[in-house]
Formats: structure tokens, sequence, C-alpha cells
């Protein structure tokens, strides 16, 4: 098996020659002023370490990386009823398409497109305030990932309210199938607020550690949620973490992934390592060129896909 260390840095190193890096998200203002020629890589191990290479240690806008931790937290709040407000099956559909959503009577088809998500922070809400929502979804992503430092960009959640006229449109039009049960504006500020956390490759990493240890922080360590909840959130992962591309980067990477418009990818190898991959340029599906790319060269060479071989 080759040294992870030097695997991931050769990765930073031949990825900083790739010129076709796809294009920043412009839907969302704030979005489209970062750069896009940076990257960064961090992956932490069963054993602890943490291999970091590249700008792994720059913030950025998680998006619908958030979507996990979210799910994570409506399923500990009110437990496998989320599943008559949401599907789990594979949309093929983009993550912001509302042709779906007329013809299923307003349930999403999983709870990582933007729909789903709504639903998820819609959940969230049951007997909580907005307020208290989000200060539970930042408490639970600062344990995580071991650290307090982890905020919210206001300026992106609002950036992304100002021009967020799609999920709006989901967001009503789910409420008038009354499967949004809060007012509309409360869940999607919620949303728009999880959207705009703002953390690094490391942060994300450490966060990630309880999806791919069976629910612990690592083998044998503090449990954060059952196994068999980090194994199904996984599974969603793999078949929907990214919208229509979700199948070919099961094909190309084979791991549970889940994305953001910010260009981050959260990956987990069970067992093995949760990794954080970021570069701003996106695909026409809305994932992360470069960040594909860097965790089909890792998985392959550090043999971790899921599927063996
Ligand atoms: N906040 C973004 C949106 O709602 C999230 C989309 C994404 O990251 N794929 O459009």
């Amino acid at each position: 098996m080759p040294e992870l260390a030097s695997v991931v840095g050769d990765i930073a190193a031949d990825l900083s020659a790739v010129t076709e890096r796809g294009t920043v998200a412009s839907y969302i203002p704030m979005l489209a002023e970062v750069p896009i020629g940076q990257f960064g890589i961090a992956v932490t191990t069963a054993d602890g370490q943490v291999i970091t290479a590249g700008d792994a240690e720059v913030p950025f806008s998680i998006q619908s990386i958030s979507k996990v931790f979210t799910l994570t937290l409506a399923l500990g709040q009110i437990g496998d009823a989320l599943w008559q407000r949401v599907g789990k099956e594979p949309s093929g559909n983009a993550f912001n398409s509302i042709v779906q959503l007329e013809y299923e009577h307003g349930v999403p088809r999983n709870p990582f497109i933007n729909a789903g998500a709504i639903v998820v922070a819609d959940a969230m809400l049951s007997g909580h305030q907005p307020r208290e929502a989000l200060g539970a979804i930042l408490r639970f992503i600062r344990f995580v990932a071991a650290d307090e430092a982890i905020t919210i960009d206001e300026a992106v959640a609002r950036s992304e309210k100002e021009t967020g006229f799609r999920n709006t449109a989901l967001a009503n039009y789910m409420r008038a199938f009354g499967v949004l049960q809060h007012p509309v504006d409360h869940a999607l500020g919620v949303y728009f607020h999880q959207c705009a956390l703002s953390m690094t490759c490391r942060q994300l990493a450490l966060a990630g550690r309880y999806l791919a240890f069976s629910g612990r922080l690592s083998p044998g360590g503090p449990t954060v949620v059952a196994p068999e909840r980090a194994r199904r959130i996984a599974a969603l992962m793999l078949t929907c973490g990214h919208y229509d591309g979700s199948g070919e980067f099961a094909f190309r990477v084979g791991l549970p992934g889940k994305s953001g418009v910010g260009g981050g990818i959260l990956a987990i190898a069970p067992g093995k390592a949760s990794i954080a991959v970021w570069s701003p340029g996106l695909d026409r599906h809305g994932n992360s060129v470069l960040g594909s790319l860097a965790l089909e060269r890792l998985a392959k060479a550090m043999r971790w896909s899921v599927f063996a071989g």
C-alpha cells in the first residue's frame, strides 16, 4: 500500500497543473467571487492522523454538504417519521429541479436535493424557533469537528436569500401540499444559513469522522449516532450525494460522498478515513471538477473503493 501522505501530496501537486476546472457557481453572487485557482484536501484516518495538502486551511462555503449534518440531526429529532415526508431514491434530476415535485405530490425524492433538504430543515423546526435550530446545527458541527471556531458566513446566507427564487418556489410548493409544516421563510432561513457554514477541508474531514467510523468519532471512540444511522446516511450519500452525477461519481470514485456548489466534497472510506476536498470550479451537475478528480485518484491509489479492487 502506498504511503497516504505521499499520495495526498502527489495529488495536490499534479492537480495544480490542471487547467480544465469548470466554472464557479454564479447564481449565488457571493460564491461567484471565489477565485477558481484553489485546491485543498484533508484526510483523517482511523488512527487519528490528519493529512493535508494545498489550500486545506482556507475556509469555503460548504453549501449542500451541510445536508448530511442536518439529516443526522433531524433523524435524531423525529426519527424514521422523517421518511414519510422525504424519499430515499436518487432523483436523476438537477439539485434544484421543480418538475419532479409536481408529479410526486410535493414529496422530494431524497434529503440531499434542495427540496428534500428544505423538508429536513422544516423537520428541525418541530418545537423550535429558527434561531434554536441553527444553534443546534452549529453546536453539532463544532462538536463533530472538535473545533469551536466554525461559523456561518452571514454575507453568503444573505446573498442566497436575496437571489433564492427557485428555492423559495420549491418551499412554497411543498407548503401547498402540506409537506412543509412551518412558515416557508423559517424553513428557508434555516436552509440558507446551514448552506452558508464556512469550513476548511481540515474541519470538514474531522466533521465526517462519525460517518466513516460507524457513528463514532474514532474506532472505539465517543459515539455520535448509532452504527445503523451512520450506515444509512452513507448509503444515501452514495446513491444521492452528487445529484444527477451520483452514478458517475460512484463509477469513478466508489465512495459515499456529498458535494456542494461551493466546490467542496465530503467523502468517506468506511472504517478507513474521512476525506474533504475543495476546489471551486464545478461541472454541469454542480460538482467540483478537481475535487472529483482528486477523490478518484485517492480511492484508486489507496484501494479504498467500497466496491473493492
Ligand atoms: N445553497 C445551494 C442552493 O440551494 C445549495 C446547492 C448545492 O450546494 N448543490 O442552491
